[in-house]
């Protein structure tokens, strides 16, 4: 049994689905269903005997204990987080809440667990931390990838929060010897998730025949990588990673925002062409750019692909083109996440348009 926190949301959700596709070890996921978490992307284990959900909050320090003390998990994977960068430029009070004050709580619980098993469970036993690549702050054209030894500059309430979160982990290692692992990935897309993130948000307003907005110029840089390829990274991780140690995850797929919006604008056109016949890059505006916005982030995976004989299997053309296909073939599933709530949140962001 692996205990999986924010297992309802984008990235949970398909490592979830992965896991159970690929082992029979069962599964408890513990959701707090916030916006961004929907049990229908977990539809496929409505009643597999394999996966047990619990909805609740991660900074519920005595749920989490009855929770490890029921189903005695061998490790922990933990997603649960606010995860949208605008969302906290907008309020960070549950980025700080969840992010790291939940971490924490969701530490402690685990840490009395764990302190109290045989020595053999103790040694066996794993907490695996998801975080991000935002928190070592933005590159400069040129500069080096980052590589697990880089220093943290946070710039967004999000990374900071992740960052803090992330040093809550290392301490609880240094200090108490939880054997704790650390994978920091580069944006991930794929199905499920939440369309208020670059890709999912360009193909959804793209058939809504709404203005795809871009922000300021359009040249940030990010490093994408198919969500099912951080799924592998991450068993690879809790199958072999030393604990104590961090593991950057990410595809050496480099490319500025622009490019992945008219890369959608392309597909669609041949896949789902406009009823007029122009093309849906004529929706593409210009917006403004979010505050403090990143410019670049790079991740320099050679340390996991060495020590851990990790790859990705898909290129962002591969990816990107399964990634399309699936919300092409999944209209039920963006009409239901683009309820009351999702609208408010779009109107507030691009109210302009
Ligand atoms: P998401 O926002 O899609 O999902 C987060 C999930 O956590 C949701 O199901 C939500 O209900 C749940 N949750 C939130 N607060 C909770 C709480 N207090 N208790 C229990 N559950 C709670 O996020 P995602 O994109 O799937 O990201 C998952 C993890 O991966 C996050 O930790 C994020 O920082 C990290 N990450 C994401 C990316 C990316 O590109 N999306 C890249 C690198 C790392």
């Amino acid at each position: 049994m692996i205990l999986v926190t924010g297992g309802a949301g984008f990235i949970g959700a398909n490592f979830v689905l992965d896991w159970l596709a690929q082992s029979d070890e069962p599964v408890v996921n513990l959701d707090k269903l916030t916006y961004a978490g929907n049990l229908e992307n977990l539809g496929p284990l409505q009643d597999d005997p394999r996966h047990v959900f619990v909805r609740g909050d991660i900074a519920d320090r005595a749920l989490v204990a009855r929770l490890l003390e029921r189903y005695r998990p061998r490790a922990v994977v933990h997603f649960a987080a606010e995860s949208h960068v605008d969302r906290s430029i907008q309020g960070a009070a549950d980025f700080v809440q969840t992010n790291i004050v939940g971490t924490y709580a969701l530490l402690e619980a685990v840490r009395a667990h764990w302190a109290a098993l045989e020595p053999a469970e103790r040694s066996a036993f794993r907490f695996l931390h998801v975080s991000t690549d935002e928190v070592y702050g933005s590159l400069e054209p040129g500069e080096p990838a980052f590589t697990e030894t880089r220093r943290y500059e946070p710039n967004s309430p999000y990374s900071a929060s992740k960052a803090a979160s992330d040093h809550l982990v290392r301490a609880w290692h240094h200090t108490y010897g939880l054997p704790v692992l650390t994978t920091n990935c580069s944006n991930n897309y794929g199905p499920y998730q939440f369309p208020e993130k670059l890709i999912p948000l360009m193909i959804v307003h793209a058939l809504a025949d709404q203005p795809l907005p871009v922000y300021g110029d359009g040249l940030q840089v990010r490093d994408w990588l198919y969500v099912g390829d951080h799924c592998a990274a991450i068993r690879r991780v809790l199958e072999a990673g030393v604990p104590g140690e961090v593991y950057n995850i990410g595809g050496r797929q480099e490319k500025t925002n622009i490019e992945i919006v008219r890369t959608l604008c392309a597909l669609l056109d041949e896949w789902r062409p406009r009823a007029d016949g122009r093309s849906y890059a004529t929706q593409i505006t210009h917006v403004r750019d979010r505050p403090g916005h990143d410019r670049r982030y790079a991740i320099d995976a050679r340390k996991i692909e060495r020590e851990l004989g990790w790859t990705p299997a898909e290129t962002f053309d591969t990816g990107i083109r399964k990634t399309v296909r699936w919300y092409l073939d999944h209209p039920d599933w963006v009409a239901r996440v683009q309820s009351g709530a999702y609208r408010q949140w779009v109107q507030t962001q691009y109210a302009a348009l």
